[in-house]
């Protein structure tokens, strides 16, 4: 039963969505944010990693200036600007009652788009999930507009779900689940327990659309769920509103649905775009030890590693791995620029910070900005 691989799960992305935390008029409901906060402080004192997704900004806005839904993007930016800000304040406040630290990111699509800024933000999230916060996430709506827009925070989740690496992402809502018709339009709409794969009947049933202040509905649940699926992170729909939800799922109870990962693991995706879709614009020659552990201990590339530096390049750019009878193993994503890479090959890692006088990254690649060729 899947149910019982959740209970390792020690990394978890949360989403709530702005009807979890406010009421319909906006004003911001206090008992369930900290109802939200203590669930998951609860997951954080127990060893665990969590990461909030909170939507409610406009809705926290419209609630703070007693405005209606605002029609125009300027308007609705101008609403989220006044909403997040409170909303920020008040998980400040419920979550350091349980001794807890928080830190916002707000993130654009080309945070995921391209290299480097999906290289800063990956990192900045891994560091405050080192010092012990808890992130707290949204869409920067104030800025998002057309292409830089991601648009809705289910698909966002889905997304930080996988630069983060989580062993779980939580999307609660004002639902309980899959259901197999609408239950908006049928009263015997039966919950689907566990989803393997995402059928085209599944997506004709879920075409509600959420409202003006939220984007989703169930439409972009299912779209955050084929992006979780393809990444090997399952995903759980269920009742925020429920008692003690994060707990339970946590503990294996099979409440709401379940979206199972497709084989083939975390990161599948990311690798395949790697390989197939980027173009190296440089390379590190390395060792043959390196090219060992790099192939069968699956490693990092760290700078001990590399012989030779080859083209121009920036931090974040894709570069070839090459072995030393210049065969093609990897391709991954360069920590380093060319020119602070070349005066750090060879070194190790207590030799880097001399040379370079800071140090933010100890490997050339991450095994995880890696895909083997
Ligand atoms: N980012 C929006 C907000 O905080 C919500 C987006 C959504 O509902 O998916 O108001």
């Amino acid at each position: 039963m899947y149910r019982e691989g959740i209970k390792g799960a020690s990394r978890v992305v949360i989403k709530v969505g702005s009807s979890s935390i406010t009421y319909p008029n906006g004003k911001i409901c206090l008992n369930k944010i900290d109802r939200l906060a203590a669930q998951i402080s609860d997951i954080h004192s127990g060893g665990g990693e969590a990461v909030l997704i909170s939507s409610g900004a406009v809705s926290a806005g419209m609630g703070r200036l007693d405005c209606p839904i605002p029609s125009s993007i300027p308007e609705k930016q101008a609403v989220a600007a006044v909403g997040q800000g409170l909303l920020m304040q008040m998980y400040e406040k419920f979550f350091s009652e349980y001794s807890k630290c928080v830190g916002q990111m707000l993130l654009t699509r080309d945070c995921f788009s391209d290299p480097k800024r999906y290289l800063y933000s990956r990192n900045t999230l891994f560091s405050l999930l080192k010092y012990g916060v808890i992130p707290i996430i949204n869409e920067n709506d104030t800025v998002s507009v057309d292409e830089l827009k991601i648009g809705d925070n289910d698909t966002l989740s889905a997304m930080v779900a996988c630069i983060a690496g989580a062993d779980l992402l939580i999307i609660l809502s004002d639902i309980d689940g899959l259901y197999n018709v609408d239950p908006v339009k049928n009263k015997d709409a039966e919950l689907i327990s566990e989803v393997r794969r995402i059928t085209d009947e599944m997506e004709a049933n879920s075409t509600t659309k959420g409202n003006s202040i939220s984007s989703g509905g169930m439409y972009t649940k299912l779209a955050a769920a084929r992006i979780t699926m393809a990444n090997g992170i399952p995903m759980i729909i269920a009742n925020g509103a429920e008692e003690n939800i994060l707990s339970r799922l946590l503990a294996g109870e099979k409440v709401g649905t379940i979206f199972l990962p497709h084989r083939g693991g975390y990161g599948e995706e990311r690798r395949q775009w790697l390989s197939v879709g980027s173009k190296p614009v440089g390379a590190y020659v390395i060792d043959e030890g390196a090219e060992e552990a790099i192939l069968y201990k699956g490693t990092n590339l760290l700078p001990s590693g590399a012989v030779e530096v080859m083209g121009d390049f920036g931090m974040g750019d894709v570069v070839s791995v090459r072995n030393g009878s210049g065969r093609i193993i990897a391709r991954g994503i360069s920590n380093f620029d060319d020119k602070d890479a070349r005066k750090i090959i060879g070194k190790r890692t207590a030799d880097v910070r001399k040379i370079l006088g800071h140090i933010d990254y100890e490997e050339l690649i991450n095994r995880y900005n890696m895909a083997l060729l």
